[in-house]
């Protein structure tokens, strides 16, 4: 059983945005000894079969399934502490005192925090989120799709939520926005609440 201080759960737009911020932000001193994770089962994205043409700095006829795989490299390269596992879908999840319990079809794992950016399909809910889902308020309602009830990205004691299951429109940079706002309130909260940005400069 591995222990996290944060797991992501989902590595699409949302989760890879919020692995990457993370990543960035392990060399502060506030940041310095925690331990992050990200459960990348790519298979529910939405990303699969979009091309990806309004998204600044993306080149036309970028394929949202080479975002997902290269995401994943782009991280596991800029950011090999954030330790990647793969392959793995999210079944169960519960409250396990101060930690959370995130059972997978291959492992268990416990958390102080997860972060959930899953997809917002009816079939893909978890089982232990059933209590905290609402149809989804910015999609068609004939498509049937879902979100997480929070406020500002919280759900719960300990479980974030972020991308288009936390009830935002679904375009790409909407979804990652959410990620890194997540990624950064919590690096806020690490910071003794001092407001927290992670910027890489030119030298
Ligand atoms: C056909 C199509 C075309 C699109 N074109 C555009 C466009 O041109 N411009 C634009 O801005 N947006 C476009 N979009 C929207 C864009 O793809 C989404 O807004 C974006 O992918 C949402 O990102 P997300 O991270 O919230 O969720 P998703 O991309 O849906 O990712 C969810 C992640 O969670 C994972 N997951 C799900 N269940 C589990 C589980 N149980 N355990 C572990 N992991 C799990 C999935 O595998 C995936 O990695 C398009 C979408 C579609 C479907």
């Amino acid at each position: 059983m591995k222990n996290f201080d944060v797991l992501i759960i989902g590595g699409s737009a949302a989760g890879l945005s919020c692995a990457l911020v993370f990543g960035s932000a392990m060399n502060k001193p506030f940041a310095k000894n925690k331990k992050i994770g990200i459960i990348t089962h790519q298979k529910a994205s939405a990303l699969q079969n979009a091309e990806l043409n309004n998204v600044l700095g993306f080149k036309k006829g970028t394929k949202g399934c080479d975002i997902l795989n290269e995401g994943l490299e782009q991280l596991s390269s800029n950011y090999p502490q954030i330790i990647q596992i793969d392959n793995e879908k999210v079944l169960n999840i519960s409250n396990e005192g101060d930690f959370i319990s995130v059972k997978t079809n291959k492992g268990n794992y416990l958390a102080s925090k997860i972060v959930v950016t899953t997809s917002p399909a009816k079939p893909a809910v978890i089982k232990g989120l059933e209590n905290f889902v609402k149809p989804h308020p910015t999609i068609p309602a004939f498509k049937d799709k879902i979100m997480l009830k929070n406020v500002d990205h919280i759900v719960t004691n300990g479980i974030y939520v972020a991308g288009v299951i936390a009830g935002w429109r679904s375009q790409y940079a909407i979804a990652a926005g959410s990620g890194t706002l997540v990624a950064t309130d919590i690096l806020t909260e690490w910071n003794d609440g001092n407001h927290t940005m992670i910027h890489d400069v030119i030298e």
